[in-house]
């Protein structure tokens, strides 16, 4: 074993070999150098236990491949594009949604050039960041006034803080959600310095158990969206129309943490009744917060619209300064924003909805390109079918629902769907999907025409990662 150790090439001679590599030669020196003696470090522990038994192995013709592939991979950037076959829409993890092309144009835009983010072109003065889309989302939802800031969760910080710092906000028992394990309904409040007082039971709350709750203290009602679960059986909520004569007879504002908010009513596409934001703005909400990169499939950012006396307060708070909204993605938001003004030319253009609302047809045959693209570069020895299957929203819209459609289905012989399904995490784009009853399953909602061919590319290399190790 210890005549191997001498076989192996020198830093040197491996750094001269990459030379050539037209992608690696465009890499710092220094960094290539350091992933050469890792990659030689490794080698060393390959023979040590005995994976490398062989001095052939050992030649840098040998090496190269294996060489080039560990400094490429290392060199890339770590934020990447991923290919989502998992057929969740609005994937946190993954991004939550893609931009509509012109959202994207708009971005491109914005950080190539100055702008007029905080010029009035009217005046030549100082101007205001949300002028560029505070008119549109008041056109579109019906509200007097808006406010968008970083994101969601900031939205609700700074509406609570605002209006109801050291005071009561009334919110059901049934509504204490928490989103994604780092935002919870009472953590938030108590962050602003509202006081939470929690009314109901978890299945059922009254119209009279907020009455009771209503006192000098008493600054808000508040009713929280139960984006990611559903509650079935014996329950009771009270209704925005409720709750608006309820805010009315005792003078208190109505606030509503929509979450994912969706302008676009999705109700014809059999798609459980989700309210709309103008929804809820029409029945008398006085602030409505809701997430950009959502159902709405933008940026991310955090909407606030409503009464113009609540939301011109908001946007007097000095945190205000602390959660505010990046040029890109204002830039971003008014693209999209701008799609809505024509709910077909949404449909279209928003990858979300788009995604959300394909047909059947449309899924199948995209489901028939891409199992044909697979067969295409596995062969026959992969046994690719096709079969009914569901995909998900996501994002805490539509909780539970699932979207029927068609799935590809991989299965290799000699290859479990579980080290396919890691290999696939390696490739060049990665690839994400999951796995049902021992088979891999590709789900065409969430990858693009353009990207089938990819994704069949990446079955491709992960299937040579596996038989390379074996
Ligand atoms: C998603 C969600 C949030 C948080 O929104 P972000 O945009 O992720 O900050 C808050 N409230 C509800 C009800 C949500 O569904």
């Amino acid at each position: 074993m210890s005549t191997l150790f001498r076989h192996l090439p020198s830093v040197a001679q491996a750094l001269e070999a990459l030379e050539v590599d037209p992608d690696i030669s465009q890499f710092p020196r220094q960094l290539v150098k350091e992933q050469v003696n890792a990659f030689l470090d490794l080698c060393r522990e390959e023979i040590r236990t005995g994976i490398i038994a062989d001095a052939a192995a050992l030649t840098l013709d040998a090496l190269l491949p294996r060489l080039a592939a560990f400094v490429r991979s290392a060199s890339r950037p770590h934020f990447r594009r991923v290919l989502n076959a998992t057929g969740v829409v609005i994937h946190t993890n993954l991004g939550r949604s893609i931009l509509a092309r012109s959202a994207v144009e708009a971005v491109a835009h914005a950080c190539a050039h100055y702008s007029n983010c905080e010029f009035d072109l009217g005046s030549g003065k100082r101007g205001s960041r949300y002028s560029h889309v505070e008119k549109i989302l008041c056109d579109i939802t019906g509200a007097e006034a808006a406010l968008v800031v970083n994101n969601n969760a900031a939205a609700v910080l700074i509406m609570l803080e605002t209006l109801a710092r050291g005071r009561e906000v009334i919110v059901s028992r049934g509504q204490l959600v928490e989103i994604g394990g780092s935002f919870r309904i009472p953590d938030v409040m108590a962050k602003s310095g509202a006081v939470l007082r929690e009314v109901g039971a978890t299945n059922r709350t009254h119209v009279h158990d907020y009455e009771q709750a209503i006192g000098d203290e008493t600054a808000a009602l508040m009713r929280v969206h139960t984006s990611n679960f559903r509650m079935v059986g014996f329950t009771r909520e009270v209704s925005l129309p409720e709750m608006r004569l309820l805010g009315d007879r005792y003078g208190l504002p109505v606030l509503e943490d929509l979450g994912s908010g969706t302008l676009c009513d999705l109700a014809g596409e059999g798609l459980p009744g989700e309210p709309t934001v103008q929804q809820v703005v029409a029945q008398g909400a006085d602030v409505v917060s809701f997430s950009g990169d959502k159902a709405l499939g933008g940026p991310q950012a955090g909407i606030i619209v409503g009464r113009k006396e609540y939301v011109d307060r908001i946007k007097q708070n000095p945190l205000n300064r602390a959660v505010r909204i990046d040029k890109m993605t204002l830039a971003a938001l008014e693209a999209t924003l701008r799609l809505y003004l024509d709910m077909e030319t949404a449909r279209r253009e928003v990858p979300t909805l788009r995604m959300i609302t394909a047909s059947q047809d449309s899924l199948r045959s995209k489901a028939r390109r891409l199992a044909e693209a697979v067969r295409t570069e596995l062969g026959d020895s992969a046994q690719v079918t096709l079969r009914k299957g569901f995909s998900r929203v996501g994002g805490g819209a539509f909780p539970e629902y699932d979207l029927p459609g068609t799935l590809v289905s991989v299965n290799l012989p000699g290859m479990s769907a579980e080290s396919l399904r890691v290999a696939l995490l390696g490739t060049d784009p990665p690839l994400v999907a999951r796995i049902e009853d021992d088979a891999l399953q590709l789900d065409p909602r969430t990858l693009t025409s353009s990207e089938l061919k990819l994704t069949a590319e990446a079955l491709r290399q992960a299937v040579d990662t596996i038989k390379d190790k074996a």
